[in-house]
């Protein structure tokens, strides 16, 4: 584990989170609808090249190729008995990628499924199934957690509350994932930035953010400037997050593809970073790349 603990770290000075694991995938040859969790114990060299690729470029922290690997979303795979494996698996192979310097973040993604009455999913058992994962990235060796692409508050609220009861130390970072809403922005389930940013500081996290979405670059600088001003009034001195896709996709031959190069958003990234940003990484369609020309501009 690193020297400087994680939350010392990311209080200090600009942090580098990874790009996107999908997207990454996809271009090293794994096919489109496979479960991509499962690679950690099918492929664990595929996924280590790709943490390995980021930190050569200049992140700080990958997190750990466990975004489906909750028991709803690994279930609909079939690999719902092989949690615990297939995120202890995951959390191992960045570890060892991250080496004594480097920091890995155990990467908690949405269950997949809306809770009662919306949905069938019920409380306990969410906050067991999101607890169980967290456990076994612990043990897998994570210096903290992410909790992202969240839309639902009542998810976010269970997520953030099951790696808590967990009983480690470790930061928490919780982010939600927004669209344009007329002059607003909300997530797919109707939550605001500011409804989003109140519930996810009462829970004591220790970052707040937003990840993923539909947004063009532009749309993510306003973005970030709404939750910093959305911080301000409840806790100065919050820090904030920020992995925006590689602006908005377009939709070729039924893919997402983002075309969006590394100078352009690196240059917006740098505007988000001014707003008030401390932690910066990408998400969907964000490659090497875009990080190597990110930290460079950043650190210069
Ligand atoms: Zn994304």
């Amino acid at each position: 584990m690193p020297r400087i603990s994680l939350k010392e770290r990311i209080s200090e000075r600009v942090f580098l989170l990874d790009g996107a694991m999908g997207t990454q995938l996809i271009a090293r040859g794994v096919q489109v609808g496979k479960c991509n969790d499962y690679l950690n114990v099918e492929s664990p060299d595929v996924v280590s090249d790709i943490h390995r690729s980021y930190f050569e470029v200049g992140s700080d922290a990958v997190l750990t190729n466990t975004f489906g690997a909750n028991r709803y979303a690994l279930g609909r795979h079939g690999f719902a008995k092989e949690t615990i494996k297939i995120n202890k698996a995951g959390a191992q192979i960045a570890r060892r990628a991250a080496g004594e310097n480097k920091y890995v973040l155990g990467d908690i993604g949405p269950s997949g499924d809306f809770l009662e009455p919306l949905g069938s999913l019920k409380p306990e058992e969410l906050k067991d199934a999101f607890a169980a994962q967290a456990r076994a990235l612990l043990d897998g060796g994570v210096d903290g957690f992410i909790i992202e692409t969240m839309t639902a508050l009542d998810e976010v609220t269970i997520a953030v509350e099951a790696v808590k009861s967990i009983g480690g130390v470790v930061p928490v970072l919780a982010s939600m994932s927004f669209d344009r809403a007329g002059v607003d922005f909300k997530t797919m389930m109707g939550v605001d930035v500011e409804a989003a940013v109140a519930k996810i500081l009462s829970l004591g996290v220790d970052a707040v953010g937003f990840n993923c979405g539909t947004l063009s670059l532009n749309e993510y600088v306003e973005l970030a400037e709404r939750f910093v001003s959305s911080v301000k009034t409840l806790e100065q001195g919050t820090i904030i997050f920020a992995e925006p896709n590689a602006g908005k996709p377009e939709l070729v031959e039924d893919q997402a593809v983002y075309k969006v190069s590394p100078e352009d958003f690196a240059a917006a990234v740098e505007k988000i970073h001014s707003a008030g940003v401390n932690i910066i990484g990408g998400c969907c369609g964000t490659s090497p790349a875009h990080i190597k020309t990110l930290a460079i501009k950043l650190r210069g």
